[in-house]
């Protein structure tokens, strides 16, 4: 016990214990709280000595003192304990309530989100609220910057998670793995005022604004007199501008990017361009500017992604976007072109490298340009054949999101440890994909599905890798989670979460390896 007290006399935060050092004083606490302690998570401030548990399965946060009036002053919600033997320890275990991550953040800021800027950095959007452990151990010391808190509006009534619980899950993950090199929150595809103050409130400091509503997708395939008159009626009032003045602007001279790269508007690129996405600029602009208002400049990051549209940004309309935001006063730290060929979800990237790396490059460049700022990959997750071209063009000025492929990793896991369970929310996800796949961009095909009864269960996790198994996962992820049996019985989410917390290790490794294989083109190059 001598070990444990003497930390107490630290002031402030004290430096993280090597790891030999934190796995006797996790025995330690072990014994004091009648729990399994963390030792990772051994944190010491002012005196106390907090750390993350577990006991049947419950992940609780602890906290021991010498002093109890110290223990108070921390503010955490839970019952103190004083031990009977000489130490004279106070031990407060408490659980892992809204409350209590509020209090935690304010404790130990490094639970807390904090702005991510120019740095490379990886979205890992967690549907479960259980993988931040996972993402955190593929990240840690790869320069990249993690985004661990990351949800669109979409996912979380999908997941019946609020804004709130997006942020704690993401503060006890960095927590109960000590890590103290930073984190982002992405409160992701916002499309009204409502969805950001909704966000704003729980904690998030990076709001993605997806105007794609407002994109006018028609416009591709517009002749010129529609154009011309779309391009009449666009909001000019909310644009600052005119029809001339604007017409003045892009269509009087070449724009040089670099030297391999000039751009020019001819009138009729101009109005598709203009028809196509300047709506979409003035509702970003609203947006941009509700946020300043609320929270003022400095206070957050701002991406735009335009990547839900049907048809792909060329490089001059990315261009024309980012001109247009830039003239309006918007300042953001990562844009998301939707890009030529397909981005499915969950697998490789579809269509012919040549073409996606000769349209990139010169997005890159755009971007260098204007910014400079991040080019953002949505649909980021298992597209390994177009990684090493994005770090090339953008040197690693670049944001990678993903969000559904940690949910399969999940699926994998369950395929090895609970065969039965995994047999059965497949053949319900085959069930569901017909309805549910209709707000995503998927192709997989439920007949090239293997059939689960006739493989081996020693085979099941190898579903995992094949295509159209993928897809069907993925989509069917909300269904499979809230699918009941009964008014207050969900047929499989209980069993699921149970596989996974019986087997965190497992679990964390998998995801672990299989991020670290997205990131790893990123690191390489550096
Ligand atoms: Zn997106």
């Amino acid at each position: 016990m001598e070990q444990l007290v003497s930390l107490m006399t630290a002031e402030g935060l004290a430096p993280a214990l090597v790891s030999e050092q934190a796995a006797n004083v996790a025995k330690l606490l072990s014994e004091l709280s009648g729990t399994c302690v963390y030792a990772e998570s051994i944190t010491t401030m002012d005196g106390c000595v907090l750390f993350m548990a577990r006991r049947k399965l419950q992940n609780l946060l602890g906290a021991v003192s010498n002093s109890r009036d110290a223990l108070e002053a921390m503010g955490l919600m839970g019952e103190i304990c004083t031990s009977g033997d000489s130490t004279e320890l106070h031990v407060q275990i408490c659980e892992t309530t809204h409350e209590n991550a509020v209090t935690l953040r304010k404790l130990l800021p490094f639970t807390s989100p904090s702005l991510v800027g120019m740095k490379t950095s990886a979205g890992c959007g967690d549907r479960l609220g259980i993988t931040t452990p996972g993402h955190i151990r593929a990240l840690r010391g790869s320069g990249l910057m993690g985004v661990f808190a990351q949800q669109s509006i979409r996912e979380m009534s999908r997941t019946q998670r609020t804004a709130e619980e997006v942020i704690d899950d993401a503060t006890w993950g960095v927590f109960q793995e000590g890590y103290r090199e930073g984190f982002g929150s992405d409160a992701d595809h916002l499309k009204t005022a409502e969805d950001i103050d909704r966000c704003l409130a729980a904690g998030f400091t990076m709001f993605t604004i997806d105007p794609g509503d407002h994109v006018d997708n028609a416009a591709d395939e517009d002749d010129e007199t529609t154009l011309a008159e779309k391009y009449e009626r666009l909001p000019w009032s909310s644009l600052e501008s005119s029809p001339a003045d604007c017409r003045q602007m892009y269509t009087d001279g070449v724009f040089k990017i670099n030297d391999d790269l000039e751009l020019t508007f001819t009138r009729e690129i101009l109005l598709r361009a203009a028809a196509k996405y300047s709506s979409a600029v003035a509702h970003t602009v609203q947006l941009y500017r509700h946020l300043i208002e609320k929270v003022g400049e400095g206070a957050f990051e701002l991406e735009v992604s335009v990547d839900e549209t049907a048809t792909p940004t060329t490089v001059v309309e990315h261009f024309f976007i980012a001109s247009e935001l830039k003239r309006l006063g918007v300042k953001w730290v990562s844009l998301a072109p939707r890009f030529v060929g397909e981005f499915e979800k969950g697998v490789d990237y579809i269509g012919d490298l040549e073409v996606f790396e000769r349209e990139f490059s010169q997005h890159a460049a755009v971007a260098r340009r204007f910014g400079p700022y991040k080019i953002s990959l949505h649909s980021g997750s298992d597209k390994f054949s177009i990684y090493p071209i994005i770090s090339t063009h953008t040197k690693n000025l670049f944001h990678l999101k993903t969000a559904g492929t940690s949910y399969l990793e999940a699926l994998r896991v369950v395929a090895l440890c609970d065969p039965t369970l995994f047999r059965e929310i497949l053949a319900f996800a085959i069930e569901r994909y017909p309805e549910d796949r209709a707000s995503y961009h998927v192709s997989a095909d439920t007949a090239k599905v293997p059939e689960a009864d006739k493989l081996r269960d020693a085979q099941l996790a190898g579903l995992l890798d094949q295509f159209d198994c993928r897809e069907i996962l993925h989509v069917t992820f909300g269904s499979v989670l809230n699918v009941k049996t009964s008014e207050d019985l969900y047929r499989f989410r209980d069993r699921l979460f149970h596989t996974l917390n019986e087997h965190e290790e497992t679990y964390y490794t998998a995801i672990a390896k299989h991020i670290g294989k997205h990131i790893a083109p990123f690191t390489e190059s550096k």
